[in-house]
């Protein structure tokens, strides 16, 4: 009788671990599908904001998430949207944001909706709002000498986003950033002086992730115009980053503070 029920025992942990990891293959394969997706897009033109929308939603649709679409920041208004939302995906350079819509941005990252972004669209959007670039964890400041060639380096092999990346050439806008020195950092570009003498030798962050309150952001600065995303790293990266934020609402938080000023 009690070798029988160690056995029952036995076999419905087997089955029990089984399923788990089962579903965890699944949660590590498939992060998109099933997501419901915001897609906000809008803001400067100069950064193909239609034409980015064409490359990203198409490709999230593809891997199963279900896209809303959004030409305008009052969806960030709509609780019963923004409540049913699992991802935030937002290009939207420069323009206003009006305290409403701000706060429901803000309400759903910090509760745990996940959100990504490029380039201006995330990380040059609502200059005048200090606490949506708190979340974000980073400014665009300058791009010394506009579209140039420059070098991405990717510091971080283990993580997801970047492992098995190798370093790679843009011809592109290299973004100059204000950054929060806590978030974690997974490539950086290092500038010459040719444009601006005395930054010779910086090295600015190009791609990074953290959270806010509970919701996984993630940025890459790389993407001034749609033709950027032919560079495949800089396509693949950005669609890891989506994958990683995605499901930001079912994974436990990863450790993101990587302070640079610590001992
Ligand atoms: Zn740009």
């Amino acid at each position: 009788m009690n070798i029988n029920k160690k056995l029952i025992d036995f076999f419905l942990l087997i089955i029990g671990v089984s399923i788990s990891s089962s579903i965890l293959a699944q949660k590590t394969a498939d992060p998109l599908k099933g997501k419901k997706v915001l897609f906000v897009y809008g803001g400067w033109e100069g950064h193909d904001p239609e034409l980015t929308r064409d490359i990203f939603v198409p490709w999230m649709r593809s891997e199963g998430a279900e896209v809303t679409v959004c030409d305008n920041l009052d969806c960030y208004t709509d609780s019963a949207l923004m409540n049913n939302m699992d991802l935030i995906v937002q290009t939207w350079t420069m323009g206003k944001i009006s305290n409403e819509q701000e706060q429901g941005l803000l309400t759903a990252v910090k509760r745990g909706v996940g959100l990504a972004g490029w380039h201006g669209g995330l990380g040059d959007a609502f200059r005048n709002n200090v606490e949506y670039q708190f979340m974000v964890g980073g400014q665009w400041v300058a791009h010394p000498g506009g579209v140039i060639p420059y070098d991405v380096h990717i510091i971080d092999h283990k993580d997801k986003v970047t492992s098995g990346l190798k370093d790679f050439h843009m011809h592109s806008e290299q973004y100059y950033m204000h950054v929060d020195p806590n978030v974690k950092v997974l490539a950086t570009t290092t500038f010459n002086g040719d444009h601006a003498w005395w930054i010779d030798g910086c090295v600015i962050p190009v791609v990074w992730k953290k959270m806010y309150g509970k919701g996984r952001v993630f940025y890459s600065s790389l993407g001034h115009v749609a033709k950027d995303f032919d560079v495949p790293e800089a396509l693949e990266i950005m669609k890891r980053g989506i994958r990683w934020a995605a499901v930001s609402l079912y994974e436990e938080p990863e450790p993101w503070i990587n302070p640079v000023y610590a001992d």
